[in-house]
């Protein structure tokens, strides 16, 4: 009872906040050797264009098509239909969506023994155990029932309230990826101009110390200040044979110095649009060897970041899709990409640069990662 008023509570503060979260898709937030050097920036054609309402009860058509071959996917194929969440819920042997009183925007919460995911209607954003999420297409409402796009049940719904949890053996190789180096500088901080490579290299290290006695066998993708592609982080996860891939980086969303708070980043599903393109091309029909472990992907960013943010007490900036990041779209295994921070917020940035908060980030990733 405590738990599902902390979650609606978190639901009321999101909803109340605007689902603030503020764009980012200035460009010059992002180094631009953070994106896939193949992904040619087409600034315009990054305009989400919601489905059209699936008419009646009937199904509606699929929001983007292929006129593509399908794409080579060992995952079931994919759903591009509307279901009744009551159907879903039914089949699945889980309790129907509950429609949440005295929110201002039509919600509803759909639980299982793994826990609780509020929709809103008419929002791409989500709450899963309290931390945001972003689905693919917003639910609709036809006839007093809940509809959700096929995609978002299987890539966002199904991994999160139905299946077991990730669990992690012995003996995995975990490839960590600090952002930037050399003169590939990152960001800097907004206190007295550090570069972001600094960090994310100090954080890394913190995290392969905390984890070599836990079963893990850890190697980073660089150990001190030099320039490493992207091309070449993915070809070292291959070369150590990786069971998983996570890229440290902070943010910056200069000149705005207010913006803070926590964003883990995983491969948008194929069909999907992304949280985040930032004016990059955001193709749906694009599928990358990464999309093998959209399940993987999402759980594993789910685990992180929840770890991340109870062990730091920074703001949720939620679990958000893109499909511009170079160093995740290669990767053949779970990979995410996680921002720590921004160092363009002045009070974050000095949390950032003190040692004992590297460690707190270090110390909640490796016992996430137990
Ligand atoms: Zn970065």
């Amino acid at each position: 009872m405590f738990k599902l008023a902390g979650i609606i509570f978190c639901g009321v503060l999101l909803l109340l906040a605007g689902c603030s979260t503020v764009p980012s898709d200035n460009a010059e937030a992002v180094p631009r050797e953070w994106v896939a050097t193949s992904a040619a920036p087409a600034p315009g054609v990054d305009k989400i264009s919601r489905p059209a309402k699936p008419p009646g009860r009937s199904v509606a058509p699929p929001p983007v098509r292929p006129n593509l071959p399908p794409p080579k996917i060992s995952q079931p194929a994919p759903i591009l239909t509307w279901t009744s969440l009551n159907r879903w819920a039914a089949e699945n042997k889980i309790a129907a969506p509950r429609k949440l009183a005295g929110l201002p925007v039509a919600s509803y919460a759909i639980t299982s023994a793994r826990g609780t995911m509020i929709l809103e209607i008419g929002s791409r954003e989500a709450i899963w155990r309290g931390l945001e999420m972003h689905l693919g297409f917003a639910p609709e409402i036809i006839d007093d029932q809940v509809f959700v796009y096929g995609l978002d049940l299987q890539k966002n719904l199904e991994p999160l309230l139905l299946g077991e949890p990730p669990a992690f053996g012995a003996g995995r190789v975990l490839v960590l990826d600090p952002g930037h180096g050399g003169v590939n500088v990152g960001t800097h901080s907004l206190v007295d101009g550090r570069f972001e490579k600094e960090f994310t290299l100090d954080w890394a290290r913190r995290v392969k110390f905390l984890l070599a006695t836990n079963g893990w066998t850890v190697f980073l993708t660089r150990t001190n200040d030099s320039d490493v592609s992207l091309s070449n982080r993915v070809a070292f996860a291959e070369a150590h044979h990786a069971d998983l891939f996570i890229s440290l980086h902070f943010n910056s969303a200069a000149p705005d110095k207010r913006q803070n708070g926590l964003e883990t980043y995983c491969l948008t599903p194929t069909g999907m649009p992304s949280t985040l393109t930032r004016g990059f091309s955001d193709l749906w029909t694009e599928h990358f060897p990464n999309n093998e472990f959209d399940t993987e992907n999402l759980r594993l960013a789910v685990r992180l970041h929840a770890a991340l943010l109870r062990g730091s007490g920074e703001e949720d900036r939620g679990i958000r899709r893109a499909r511009f990041m170079g160093v995740l779209l290669g990767q053949k295994r779970p990979a995410i990409l996680i921002e720590g921070g921004y160092l363009s917020n002045p009070r974050e940035a000095e949390k950032i640069e003190s040692a004992a908060f590297r460690e707190k980030l270090a110390e909640a990733l490796a016992a996430a990662l137990k």
